[in-house]
């Protein structure tokens, strides 16, 4: 029993890890045309970007089946896969996009850092340079400012040489 539910727990956390390079490399990469409803203003209750929820409730449920077909612990998997998606959802959907009609303020300093960070996330229009893709992890918010700087900055700094190349084009002409 104990080592099931270790098992649930190591699920959980393994899950965020899971989560941030799915976000970070599959939903900023070649799965944005889903995700991309997400960092665009609210059209519906539901976007495009569900899909990605449906394929995680997909992964929790054949796990979960498989596991009570015979083929332990694999069910206790799938419930910490299950525990993520509904993590997820009360965080993410509930708290920091406010879809709900409920609409929580984040006192707890965790719930707030989350809060901030995803914030960031959002701050960056468009695929690149975001930074913090993260869904129960955080790191500290002067961290993520540092980063969407240091990020920004090589955009800025390419238009400024973009403008001034420009400029002297204008004058040799
Ligand atoms: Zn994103
Ligand atoms: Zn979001």
């Amino acid at each position: 029993m104990i080592a099931h539910v270790l098992l649930f727990l190591g699920t959980l956390v393994a899950m965020e890890g899971v989560g941030y390079l799915a976000h970070r490399y599959v939903m900023h990469g070649w799965g944005w045309f889903l995700h991309r409803s997400h960092h665009e203003p609210q059209l519906g209750v539901v976007e495009t970007n569900d899909v990605y929820l449906l394929v995680l409730a997909l992964v929790a449920i054949c796990l979960i089946v498989l596991g009570n077909a015979g083929h332990d612990p694999l069910q206790w998997v799938g419930a910490g896969v299950a525990a993520f998606g509904i993590i997820y959802v009360f965080v993410h959907d509930g708290i920091v996009h406010r879809h709900w009609p409920l609409r929580p303020k984040p006192r707890n300093p965790y719930l707030r850092r989350l809060y901030q960070a995803h914030l960031l996330h959002h701050a960056v229009k468009g695929r690149r340079n975001s930074v913090s893709f993260g869904f129960l992890y955080a790191p500290p918010i002067w961290v993520l400012k540092r980063q969407l700087k240091a990020r920004r900055a090589p955009v800025k700094a390419a238009v400024e040489h973009a403008v001034e190349a420009g400029l002297a084009g204008d004058g040799a002409a």
